[in-house]
């Protein structure tokens, strides 16, 4: 079984690009979704954020994304606390997805950020989805009604694409020119062969 990683900026396209992978019966694992998931239902998880952020981590048992948010922003050290209580859970969560689907050719998992991070690590191949900076952000304004500047700040987190480019084994370019759904039949079939 091939473990392929799918990452991108914000908008650049990654769950279109999963949904035609799914089409083509592909396991796909969101990382971002599964993770909100198990922080406000793996019952270890939530104990260890309670021990080390406090009981308004969460509120009427849902995680309080505000109270983490004002501890993290801007706090490296902070911010690197809480990804080492959630990535080891999300990373044991994705072992037992592929265990889950191991007679399949193939799995994905998606996630914003991968390349960032030891996700990278958890992946047998890494293809990037690529798009340009005034498409994703058109498509993310209409999409979450975000104001330009709010998205800008999200997109100055995040690794600048061009550094990405050179550290992923593929690019699947989403630009409203090239043909997504070849692009992609086109990697599967190139994955099934190696
Ligand atoms: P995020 O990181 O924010 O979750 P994403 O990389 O998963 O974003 P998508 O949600 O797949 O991106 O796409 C962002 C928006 O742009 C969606 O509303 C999607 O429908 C739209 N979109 C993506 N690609 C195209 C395309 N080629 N043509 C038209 N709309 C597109």
């Amino acid at each position: 079984m091939l473990r392929l990683g799918i990452t991108g900026g914000i908008g650049s396209g990654k769950t279109l690009v999963c949904s035609i992978f799914q089409h083509l019966g592909v396991p796909v694992y969101n990382a971002d979704t599964r993770a909100k998931w198990l922080i406000n239902n793996h019952s270890e998880l939530k104990s260890k954020l309670i021990k080390q952020f406090g009981e308004a981590t969460f509120k009427e048992g849902l995680y309080n994304t505000a109270h983490i948010s004002a501890i993290v922003f801007g706090n490296p050290s902070q911010l690197a606390l809480l990804n080492d209580i959630i990535h080891p859970i999300v990373f044991e969560d994705w072992k037992q997805f592929c265990n889950a689907h191991n007679t399949a050719p193939l799995v994905i998992k998606e996630a914003a950020i991968m390349l960032e991070t030891d996700s990278k690590f958890t992946v047998d191949k890494i293809a990037l989805v690529y798009a340009p900076l005034a498409m994703r952000m058109q498509r993310v304004i209409v999409r979450d009604g975000l104001s330009e500047m709010d998205l800008m700040k999200k997109i100055k987190s995040q690794m600048p694409e061009e550094d990405k480019l050179k550290l992923v084994d593929f690019v699947i370019i989403n630009d409203g020119e090239e043909s997504l759904i070849e692009q992609v039949k086109g990697l599967y079939k190139e994955l099934l062969s190696l």
